[in-house]
């Protein structure tokens, strides 16, 4: 069982020591900006580490919205970020579900993730597995309740695409964690990743605050449950800087076995 945690960019294999973690996930530029990455001069160290590599892409793309000024860009940008991904050995690029706006008919959003793929299997491929991953919050979202997972999935799912299940995303967008490992696997057949966050907000409130796995409203139980069942990487996206990841990963550790 490998467990790391999302960290800080600047030196993510110190980063990772100082946690005990196995893995480690980590931007590649501004998670809230368009920017291309910027080539690493650890790339070099990152893909010949021990630690496996997560990217995760940057918070802005969208890549079922309707509006062509953000869905375009949101394709070159998750090429570019695939692109420099594959350049740190990256065993994956995780990028978010994504929503359509009020009023959009969402199957528009699951026929331009379909058109998202299909463009780039036609040029190749992005280089590097691509994790879409649940989300937490709205009522457009592609990925945030499972009927919706199950034909966002009808559309991506001949592509190769993976799936990286968060555990707060999933309990505060209102998928119970109980069982949640053989219903996503019913949908998807996959899970590339898993996200084990415990969650500040409750079950379906919609908002996207991580907790450390012993505090929150989910029971910790659970997490270790999903751990356990996935038979996945973990990453803990969780708070309390190195004392509180590490604290996250021993947790899982201990209960999960390694
Ligand atoms: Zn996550």
């Amino acid at each position: 069982m490998r467990i790391g945690a999302h960290v800080d960019a600047t030196n993510p294999l110190d980063e990772a020591a100082l946690r005990k973690a196995d893995a480690v996930q980590f931007f590649l530029a501004d998670p809230q900006g368009w920017k291309a990455p910027q080539p690493r001069a650890d790339a070099a160290q990152l893909r010949g580490s021990e630690v496996d590599v997560y990217i995760h892409a940057p918070y802005v793309i969208n890549l079922a919205t309707t509006n062509n000024r953000i869905r375009i860009p949101s394709r070159k940008l998750l090429l570019s970020h695939a692109g420099a991904a594959a350049e740190v050995g990256a065993k994956g690029l995780i990028v978010h579900g994504g929503h359509v706006n009020a009023g959009d008919d969402i199957a528009t959003g699951f026929d331009n993730w379909r058109k998202a793929f299909a463009q780039v299997a036609a040029s190749g491929g992005h280089g590097v597995p691509v994790f879409v991953e649940n989300t937490a919050g709205g009522d457009n979202a592609c990925a945030r309740r499972f009927d919706n997972l199950a034909r966002l999935w009808d559309a991506v799912g001949e592509y190769g695409v993976g799936f990286c299940l968060d555990t707060c995303h999933a309990h505060a967008g209102g998928e119970d964690l109980l069982d949640i490992v053989d219903r996503v696997k019913a949908i998807t057949g996959r899970i590339d990743l898993i996200h084990a966050n415990g969650s500040k907000d409750a079950f379906d409130s919609g908002r996207d605050r991580h907790d450390n796995l012993a505090n929150g409203t989910i029971d910790p139980d659970l997490v270790v449950e999903v751990v356990r069942t996935a038979g996945a990487p973990v990453i803990v996206e969780t708070p309390g800087g190195v004392d509180g990841q590490a604290t996250d990963i021993a947790y899982l550790r201990d209960r999960v076995g390694r």
